[in-house]
């Protein structure tokens, strides 16, 4: 049976050194890392991902606010409210929660906002600043892996790794963090996709598979090697009339038969998802610790 890599008790632990961290700067006369966020309309997963990010801000001593606009809101108006936050020297950075709606350009927002706040990671300056191994933002869920893979010390330096699925946010920056150098990384990655022609062979010879496809239950036991180790990225809600809220969670990957094969694994939920919430966290005190030094 695979051990746990456990993403609640390992986000509790950075949260605390966050904490830790911050107590110290506000006790020399610091001022507390600032971090804001913009939201638009009031689709339900939204504002609950806002509201966890608020709480996670209270929880580490942080400031947080909260910019709450219409859903009727034009591009320019958005636009605007980014430039304000842009040259607002009491945050250290903000996040503009995604999706938006139809009628405004989400490429174009990310674009505005100025790459020294972008906490999220997602401006292509940031992207590319990770490609090339440049200090900048790593975006929130590859890094909580990376930091995973880090304090859980799983070896990766010359490992197979293959990384199902190829999103801006989570594939294909993954896939260039396990590729660089260092460690966490160091590995020989394949980046497969929903074109890849026979994905098994890949993830046959795999030491380590990350999926981040969204199919739930996708991975089976037969598609991995012994011990291989398993980063399920995948969160669907999978109606359920048994279940108190009507649906339950669903990673990418079969739990029962593939945690029996394999050495080390993610729950869902339990794993990545709150790695994801502390990095946010941690992207805030680097911007700013920038800030205040
Ligand atoms: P996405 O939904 O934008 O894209 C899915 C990707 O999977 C595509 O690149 C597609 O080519 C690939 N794919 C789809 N079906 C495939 C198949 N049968 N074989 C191989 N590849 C296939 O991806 P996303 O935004 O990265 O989200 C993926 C999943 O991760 C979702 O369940 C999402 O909810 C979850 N997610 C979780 C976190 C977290 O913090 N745990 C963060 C982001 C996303």
């Amino acid at each position: 049976m695979a051990n746990i890599l456990d993403g609640i008790k390992l986000s509790k632990q950075i949260k605390q050194e966050i904490k830790e961290e911050v107590s110290k700067f506000v006790e020399k006369g610091n001022r507390a890392p600032h971090l804001s966020a913009i939201l638009v309309g009031e689709n339900g997963a939204s504002v609950t991902y806002v509201d966890n990010k608020i709480k996670d801000c209270q929880a580490v001593g942080f400031r947080s606010s909260l910019v709450r606009l219409p859903e009727t809101i034009s591009e320019e108006e958005l636009l605007n409210e980014i430039s304000k936050l842009n040259i607002d020297d009491s945050l250290d950075g903000f996040i503009v929660q995604l999706p938006l709606p139809k009628h405004i350009d989400q490429e174009k927002i990310i674009m505005a906002i100025n790459p020294d706040k972008d906490v999220d990671g997602f401006h292509p300056e940031n992207f590319g600043k990770m490609a090339l191994e440049m200090d900048g933002f790593l975006p929130a869920t590859p890094y909580g892996i990376m930091v995973m893979l880090e304090r859980y010390n799983i070896s990766t330096e010359g490992k197979d790794v293959v990384v199902i699925g190829r999103s801006r946010i989570v594939g294909k920056p993954m896939s260039i963090l396990m590729s660089r150098k260092g460690n966490p990384g160091d590995s020989t990655v394949t980046l497969t996709h929903s074109k890849t022609k026979d994905l098994v062979e890949y993830t046959k010879k795999a030491d380590i598979v990350i999926t981040a496809l969204g199919v739930p239950h996708f991975l089976k036991a037969e598609m991995i090697k012994d011990g291989a180790v398993i980063v399920d990225v995948g969160i669907t809600r999978v109606d359920d009339s048994t279940k108190e809220r009507g649906f339950y969670l669903a990673g990418d990957v079969d739990f029962s038969e593939v945690a029996a094969k394999a050495s080390w694994i993610t729950p869902v939920p339990g794993g990545v998802g709150p790695m994801t919430r502390a990095m946010l966290l941690k992207n805030t005190m680097q911007s700013y610790t920038n800030n205040i030094q």
